[in-house]
């Protein structure tokens, strides 16, 4: 069963929760040893990112006249032509239903099937073609005062310091290297994709609680937010923050000022905030998770409060990436506190079986950080088969609770009073 509505509470959903994680900075222990080079390749290397780089595959979806300017279901207005991959095709006979497809500048665009002419293959092009296309298409939204910065997987458009763009655009890459031997070591077979994921950094957070106030309730307390309509990782300049009058100075500030800056220990909640966001996005582009649903919220949850722990790069300021994950502090108090504290029976069943977060939100949080991180150090393959079971499903699926269990038990078993018995023990020994 197609379920666009299901869709946009779920975005609504994640965006609320992303704005629940912000809470005052807590001190960070993160050590900052050099890592030693790494003997390991990255997949990356084999991909030609040039600007050569042939795009192919694309759909071009072609729009009634009579349909131009109407705003589909997430209000985006109906252009001429749309070209993007497509997701799927649930039109019917009659001309009900809807098409499907991740357009061109990442957005995901559900187009009634009574608007269409026509669909065919669009006509190839070029990872420089699109990565043109993308930025004419940022400086007209954002304005002549925004700058873009390209790099191998991102179109990062700002008007903060070139320094702090340079530092975002390492972080965000090095995560992405971060995740791509995630894969690697745990036999996910992911696509690659050339498209370029977009993530806007505003020089002041007033102007980010502007822009994010149209997307998402409390911006004014989140330090970043992944929106899965737009695809977009949306931050500020978190270095404007030091004192009063900073906003005078920060456009001064190098990158290596940034990098120290933002290594202090007081930093750390905000750039494990952006590093979460930032895996929501490389998770879902990397198709570990589908932007159309179904959902497993506390596997989505989990692998990013996983990512949000750094590993003491001296690179990247402490903030680098390996496939080992050091214990999440934060998440961990929470959950010895959530656990010695809750009257749910089995709460682990009920996570997984409701994927609901509302009612005890930093619980439900804890839970799948300490759910999702013991599977990873005891169980890391089926916990990856498990992830690729649901991402198989087809799009826009409803997720019955029994299907969940069902799922889950078929990777970890149904003996859940033991699954809850190890879990308590392997907590106790961190
Ligand atoms: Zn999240």
């Amino acid at each position: 069963m197609k379920n666009t509505t299901l869709l946009r509470e779920i975005a609504a959903i994640i965006l609320a929760l992303s704005a629940a994680l912000a809470c005052p900075a807590q001190e960070n222990d993160a050590d900052d040893a050099p890592e030693k080079a790494s003997a390991q390749s990255v997949k990356k290397a084999k991909i030609d990112r040039s600007d050569d780089a042939p795009i192919v595959g694309r759909k071009r979806v072609t729009i009634k006249q009579s349909a131009l300017g109407k705003v589909e279901e997430g209000a985006r207005p109906l252009e001429r032509e749309i070209v993007g991959r497509e997701i799927a095709d649930y039109r019917t006979i009659s001309g009900a239903g809807k098409y499907s497809l991740e357009d061109e500048f990442g957005f995901l665009r559900a187009i009634p099937g009574d608007a269409i002419e026509s669909i065919d293959d669009a006509p190839d092009s070029t990872l420089g073609e699109l990565r043109k296309a993308n930025e004419e298409r940022l400086l007209k939204e954002f304005g002549p005062s925004f700058s873009i910065k390209t790099t191998d997987r991102y179109m990062i458009v700002y008007n903060s310091s070139d320094g702090y763009a340079e530092w975002c655009a390492r972080l965000f890459e090095s995560l992405a290297d971060g995740f791509q031997r995630f894969a690697d070591k745990n036999g996910l077979d992911l696509q690659e994709r050339l498209e370029p994921m977009t993530v806007v950094v505003f020089a002041t957070k007033s102007e980010f609680v502007r822009y994010a106030s149209q997307e998402t309730p409390g911006a004014d307390k989140i330090a970043a937010y992944y929106n899965m309509e737009t695809n977009r990782v949306v931050l500020y300049d978190l270095s404007e923050t030091e004192g009063t009058d900073a906003a005078s100075t920060k456009r001064r500030r190098t990158f290596l000022e940034t990098k120290e800056f933002l290594s202090r220990p007081n930093a750390a909640f905000n750039v494990s905030t952006i590093v979460h966001e930032a895996t929501h996005q490389v998770a879902y582009n990397r198709g570990l998770f589908r932007r159309t649903g179904p959902f497993a919220l506390w596997a989505v949850e989990g692998l990013s409060l996983l990512f949000e722990t750094p590993n003491g790069k001296a690179s990247q300021g402490g903030w680098g990436y390996r496939a080992n994950f050091p214990v999440n502090e934060r998440q961990l108090a929470f959950f010895k506190d959530f656990a010695s504290k809750t009257q749910q029976k089995d709460p682990l069943r009920d996570l997984i079986r409701q994927d609901k977060f509302m009612v005890d939100i930093q619980g439900s949080y804890a839970t799948s950080w300490a759910l999702f991180h013991y599977l990873y150090k005891k169980r890391p393959k089926e916990l990856a088969k498990y992830m690729q079971e649901i991402a198989n499903k087809p799009p826009y699926t409803v997720y019955s609770p029994e299907e969940r269990i069902a799922d889950f038990e078929k990777y970890f078993g149904d003996d859940w009073e033991k699954l809850t018995e190890n879990l308590l023990r392997f907590i106790r020994k961190l």
